[in-house]
């Protein structure tokens, strides 16, 4: 479900950030407020445990 609109809070900045599975997931975007990747592992994690909220 990568249209799936999910809420991801930065492990860095601690911003949370409203978007789709899909652009967490797109390679090159970071975050907004502090610009780590999301590509990174600790992002990643972030990102999977939001996706799998009910
Ligand atoms: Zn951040």
């Amino acid at each position: 479900m990568e249209d799936k609109a999910i809420q991801v809070t930065c492990p860095k900045c601690g911003i949370k950030i409203n978007n789709t599975a899909g652009w967490f997931k797109k390679p090159g975007n970071c975050c907004p407020g502090c610009q780590l990747r999301f590509s990174t592992e600790r992002f990643k994690k972030a990102i999977d445990a939001a996706e799998n909220q009910p």
